[in-house]
């Protein structure tokens, strides 16, 4: 059933401390909103599970791209038309320029966060195989604490996060580390555009001798959340990419992975579509 907008209460507190405190103190429990673009569907499809919501799509404190020479800073608040624009992005993180590319419309991507991509939390989201590979931290705010934790760690299961009811995420730190790696990313839906994934993998790599030296293997869409293949990397580190090291490969991602049969795909589909992109990625590589 579709929600009565006037049922609901909207606050939008002038300073990050102030939303902090509303989340901390006993008047909620409140749902930040950020761009919307999650829980707006969910209001109108009568499915947001709270009344009362703390906006904080205006504060400038969350969004921000800062940059050192050894690190890149996003604000929660960054939207993915910031991110499609940032330059250092554009050369240092293309994984994560090109997911943004491609995440809804022009009009999402003008209102739409990484922020509220991460703790929606959807194993289909768009921009969460780049962060796995990348290796990205995430810092959590709250009235009594500051915490940073691997952003590999954050989500518990399907559309579960560690984030307390008192935490917002604060920003998204990544390592310049990446500049010698070849990059991959590609996502599979039904359209180039405006498509949830069927699925998606976002892959780093470095060769050294004409051996894989370092791989890092983000997907979406092939388990309950957004998972980085662990057992594949493993599989390749070291190896050669051979005939022999593909299919190896290409057997190790198909035990890791538990796609499921949905409105957008089968699990076979997924399993041997993900297995191919990994293997065009494989040939892309090659010396
Ligand atoms: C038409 C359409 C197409 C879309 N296409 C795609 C797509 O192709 N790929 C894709 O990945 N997604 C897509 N989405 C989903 C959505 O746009 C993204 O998930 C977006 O990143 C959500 O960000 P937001 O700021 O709008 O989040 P919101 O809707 O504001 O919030 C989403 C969730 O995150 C929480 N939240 C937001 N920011 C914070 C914070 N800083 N701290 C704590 N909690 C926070 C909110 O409480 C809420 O639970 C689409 C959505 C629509 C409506």
């Amino acid at each position: 059933m579709r929600s009565n907008p006037s049922h609901y209460e909207l606050t939008t507190p002038a300073t990050l401390e102030a939303v902090l405190d509303i989340l901390a103190s006993d008047l909620g429990p409140y749902t930040p909103i950020a761009g919307g673009t999650e829980l707006m569907v969910a209001l109108g499809a009568g499915r947001l599970a709270t009344r009362k919501l703390v906006s904080i799509n205006h504060l400038q404190e969350l969004r921000f791209i800062a940059t050192t020479p050894e690190t890149l800073t996003l604000g929660s608040g960054t939207t993915f038309t910031d991110l499609r624009k940032d330059p250092v992005i554009a050369t240092d993180f293309s994984l994560l320029s090109q997911a943004a590319s491609w995440t809804g419309s022009i009009a999402n991507q003008n209102r739409g966060t990484l922020g509220g991509n991460i703790v929606n939390a959807s194993p289909a989201a768009d921009s969460l195989p780049a962060l796995l590979a990348y290796e990205a931290e995430l810092t959590l705010v709250s009235a009594r604490a500051t915490r940073t934790i691997p952003y590999a760690g954050f989500h518990l299961g399907y559309k579960k996060t560690i984030l307390r009811p008192d935490e917002l995420l604060h920003s998204i730190t990544l390592k310049r580390d990446f500049r010698e790696y070849a990059h991959y990313a590609r996502k599979v839906g039904t359209r180039n555009a405006q498509a949830i994934s069927k699925v998606a993998i976002a892959a780093l790599a470095r060769l050294k001798d004409g051996l894989i030296q370092d791989i890092r293997i983000g997907a979406a869409s092939l388990r309950d959340r957004p998972i980085r293949l662990t057992a594949t990397e493993r599989v390749l580190q070291n190896q050669p990419i051979t005939r022999e090291t593909i299919a190896a490969a290409r057997a190790a991602l198909t035990s890791e992975t538990q796609p499921i049969d949905d409105i957008r795909s089968t699990a076979k589909y997924r399993a041997a579509v993900a297995a191919n992109l990994l293997e065009e990625f494989l040939h892309q590589l090659k010396p």
